[in-house]
């Protein structure tokens, strides 16, 4: 049966978004493939993604009822795109309820707006629904007459968060019958089957309950909907089209590209595919370079890049060997900027992108087949069909072809690629670039030099403000100056005029963005490796940076303001010292970091407590007093004669700047304050010694000391809650708790030194005779050798008359011994060392010392009790 009605696809966006404007729903323009405040989702996938707030209850809704034709990008779905029926980019028309109407009149605005005003045959309709849900099938019947058992229940019409919390419910999805002939001729075939015959087109989402985590679901107070209605589909359905591609959609899109490829769609399947593949992925590009997605190896951007690429490979199949994608983005514009707007507007930009990257890919695939090409001839000589690991590295990491490309090359010459080589490769190669740092400065200064002599001195526009447009005059990669430089790469940057400062004078460089509409190079530090020349040094994160390109240069206006702060102070510190220590302070170098300053001078000793609090006390005063700061150029020595302080030994210009706050003048190239007043707050936290006759200062100013006064007040409240007192009472409260300690340690000790004293009673009264001599050989508890040193005296001056004492104690590690031998005995020819000798000899270790007091010990802590036996053995075979 052939539909009557003939409607081009912007008839039938425009018939939906008026049919639910008649019932109440305000119209919600598409909001952008980039969701805003919603970093955890890449790219919009359905027309639901703006409305999510609003169903939440965290945003207030412009109406309650709403529609709209959403743009989409499902990366899911790449690889199913050059089939019949699914796109990356495509149109979702929907219209939503958010707590107002449920599942009633979902159906019957459905039901009405596809037979109603489509006019689309209603035995071709098949609504399917959830076998859980009761009410759907119900309302489907009352509606629109169909019998329960022509309603198909689908265990996959249920729309939630997978695995995570939040609203969900079943939902009812529309098929349209598009006939036996395209079906698969099973006697169960019907909607929900894998073959071709029954398309889905419209999802209701019936959002009635909230979901756990672990799975519960509670009915939400307020119920509901979302509905989706492919665009392409319902065109592919309405113009009794085969695909979404033979669409007016997609038709002058396809058209194009089999020109450009002398074919046309519908000779081959295989030309077909690709024809389908560059139709989709060449309007997908389109519309994520209008909504401002740069090509990256990261996030949307580098979903950029892999349809791109795909694209590009599929060009080649068709034989096309130039740029074809930028060529195309004219014919997708207008076709699509009647609807969306912006597509127009952003049609230079679009164009550009496009083709830069197409270009830069280009170049990289015909080198990468070439080698890759090499390669394979080699290895069939060698007999083998495993790529190498290194290789395919080696084509990745050197030429930039990707893993995929040179798998699916592979696959075609019936080879494989050994992946395990491949991430090996590349660890290694993370490994190595670790160890040798992020910036190769050697070899930029050739090229450094050449820009500087072609461009000049670099204009710098710091002093006045902190952001600005300028040109890029020169680009510097791997010591080569370069044309254009495309994310991820790490370059130079050379600017006609710049507001970032370049580390020098102690204040360290900038940090911040250079961005234009085609790209982002991320500024990680400023040098002026030249004189006169201010280099940015940094990455590319998102697309391409040309030489000529205008850019807008942000410097990072926290860290700047912070660095101001701390490089003012400095010169208030400087100030201070001198009148407070006198003239002899002089400055031997400083750093001014955005967290801290620090500052070294010479003086002979170290500054006294009065003297530290007078340094904070004056320029805390100099920073209320708001001084106005100064700057003024003016020739060396005319500044010299104001008593302007400069840097012992350092050479300057004729014509020199001149920074001034209320008396402190200093010769001084760095950003200031516009005065005083700004600094805030300024502490010492340390000063210390760095060499002889140097002294440093460390201070914190304004943020940086706000929240080093929070940090150790919030530390002194939680000491006075653990040691339970006020503030105020925190010394006298620590000096008491001292006091007891002390008392208590002592109290210890003696408790310790009267169960020793009673153990080694013990340990005599236990001594065995030995040839009429008493022997102790025992095993102790003590904590160290010191104690069973002590010990091991204690006992033998216990026994009350000349005799010998052996002790072991196990420690963590080893046994260790001591042995005692009174010296009436050692004339006898006893002798500690040689019984603490053989001891130790039987743990496993050694020991020896005097005839009268001797160590040893050893590891083998199960001979303990054997070698204890050897002491009265011992004491038996040399007791004259
Ligand atoms: P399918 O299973 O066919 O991919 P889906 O279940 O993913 O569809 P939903 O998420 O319910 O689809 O989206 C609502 C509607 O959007 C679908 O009924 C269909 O008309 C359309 N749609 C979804 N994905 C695509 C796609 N990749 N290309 C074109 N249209 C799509
Ligand atoms: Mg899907």
């Amino acid at each position: 049966m052939s539909v009557d009605l003939k409607l081009t696809s912007t008839e039938i966006r425009q018939l939906f978004l008026d049919f639910f404007a008649s019932k109440g729903h305000r119209i919600m323009p598409s909001s952008s493939l980039v969701p805003r405040n919603d970093p955890t989702v890449l790219l919009t996938t359905a027309g639901m993604q703006q409305m999510i707030p609003f169903f939440l209850g965290r945003e207030t809704p412009p109406a309650l009822r709403l529609t709209s034709a959403q743009k989409c990008f499902r990366t899911t779905d790449i690889d199913k795109v050059g089939n019949e029926r699914s796109l990356t980019f495509f149109e979702m028309l929907g219209n939503f309820s958010v707590g107002d109407y449920f599942k009633r009149d979902a159906i019957a605005y459905a039901w009405e707006f596809l037979t109603q005003v489509l006019k689309l045959p209603a035995d071709r309709l098949y609504p399917t629904v959830h076998p859980e849900d009761d009410e759907a099938p119900k309302w489907w019947n009352e509606i629109a007459g169909f019998p329960d058992d022509a309603i198909v229940r689908l265990d996959e019409n249920w729309w939630g968060p997978p695995g995570a919390s939040g609203p969900c419910g079943p939902d009812s999805e529309i098929y349209y019958d598009r006939g036996v002939e395209h079906g698969c001729g099973r006697a169960d075939c019907k909607p929900g089957c894998e073959c071709e015959r029954f398309l889905e087109i419209w999802n209701l989402v019936f959002m009635q309950f909230y979901q756990d985590l672990d799975g519960t679901r509670t009915p939400l107070p307020k119920k509901n909907i979302d509905t989706g209605l492919g665009l392409e589909r319902l065109s592919m359905v309405l113009q009794g089209k085969e695909t979404d591609f033979d669409t007016d959609l997609f038709r002058h899109i396809i058209d194009h590209f089999a020109t450009l490829a002398r074919t046309s769609y519908g000779l081959n399947a295989r030309t077909d595919t690709s024809l389908r593949v560059l139709a989709d992925h060449g309007r997908a590009l389109v519309f994520l370079a209008a909504d401002g997605v740069l090509p990256s190896n990261e996030g949307r951007g580098y979903i950029f890049r892999r349809v791109l690429r795909r694209a590009v490979r599929h060009g080649k199949l068709l034989g096309l060997d130039k740029p074809f994608l930028s060529e195309a983005a004219d014919t997708v514009i207008n076709l699509m900027k009647g609807h969306y707007v912006e597509l127009a507007t952003q049609r230079d930009r679009i164009v550009e992108i496009l083709s830069l990257e197409e270009k830069k890919f280009s170049q990289t695939l015909n080198t990468g087949l070439y080698l890759l090409n090499n390669l394979l001839e080699e290895l069939r000589q060698n007999n083998s069909h495993v790529i190498p690991g290194e290789e395919a590295f080696r084509l990745y990491d050197s030429h930039g072809f990707p893993l995929e490309f040179t798998q699916e090359v592979a696959a075609e010459h019936d080879f494989t690629v050994d992946i395990p080589g491949f991430e090996k490769a590349m660890q290694l190669q993370q490994e190595r670039s670790r160890a040798a740092g992020a910036f190769t400065q050697g070899t930029d200064v050739e090229a450094l030099t050449a820009v500087l002599n072609r461009v000049g001195p670099t204009d710098f526009t710091g002093y006045e403000g902190i952001s600005g447009s300028s040109k890029v005059v020169g680009l510097i990669v791997d010591g080569a100056e370069v044309d254009s430089i495309s994310a991820p790469q790490s370059a130079l940057v050379v600017l006609d005029a710049t507001p970032f400062y370049a580390e020098s004078g102690g204040q360290i460089g900038d940090r911040g963005d250079l961005s234009n509409s085609l790209g982002i190079f991320q500024v990680e530090d400023t040098r002026r490796p030249l004189k006169g020349l201010i280099v940015h040094y940094g990455r590319i994160s998102e697309g391409y940076l040309r030489l000529g390109d205008s850019v807008q240069a942000n410097v990072v206006a926290q860290r700047r303001e912070d660095t101001m702060r701390n490089h003012s102070a400095t010169h208030l510190l400087h100030k201070a010292l001198r009148d407070i220590l006198g003239p002899q302070v002089e400055q031997r170098g400083s750093l001014v970091e955005p967290e801290r300053l620090r500052f070294d001078f010479a003086s002979s000793r170290p500054l006294t407590a009065s003297e530290l609090a007078q340094v904070d006390e004056q320029i805390n005063r100099w920073i209320r007093a708001d001084l106005p700061v100064h700057t003024n150029i003016m020739p060396l020595k005319e500044a010299l004669q104001t008593g302007a302080m400069a840097l012992f030994g350092e050479k300057y210009e004729d014509q020199v700047r001149v920074v001034s706050m209320g008396s402190s003048i200093e010769l001084c190239g760095g950003t200031h304050c516009a005065s005083t007043g700004q600094i805030g707050i300024y502490i010492t936290i340390q000063e210390t010694s760095i060499a002889a006759g140097i002294r440093r200062i460390e201070a914190l100013t304004g943020r940086g000391a706000e929240a080093y006064l929070r940090r150790r007040s919030s530390m002194v409240d939680a000491l006075s809650a653990k040691l339970q007192t006020q503030p105020e009472m925190l010394e006298s409260r620590v000096d008491q708790l001292t006091q007891e300690l002390t008392t208590l340690r002592r109290q210890v000790a003696q408790f310790q030194r009267e169960a020793a004293q009673r153990q080694t009673q013990t340990l005599a009264e236990k001594a065995q005779d030995v040839s009429g001599v008493p022997v102790v050989a025992a095993k102790v508890d003590v904590p160290d050798d010191r104690v069973l040193r002590e010990m091991g005296e204690l006992v033998l001056s216990n026994l009350n008359r000349p005799g010998v004492v052996a002790l072991a104690s196990n420690y963590p590690e080893r046994v260790g011994i001591q042995v005692s031998v009174s010296p009436e005995l050692t004339r006898r020819g006893l002798h500690a060392g040689k019984i603490a000798g053989a001891v130790g000899q039987r743990l496993g270790g050694k020991g020896g010392g005097r005839p009268e007091s001797a160590q040893g010990g050893g590891k083998n802590k199960a001979e303990l009790g054997a070698a204890l036996a050897l002491v009265p053995e011992l004491v038996k075979q040399n007791i004259g």
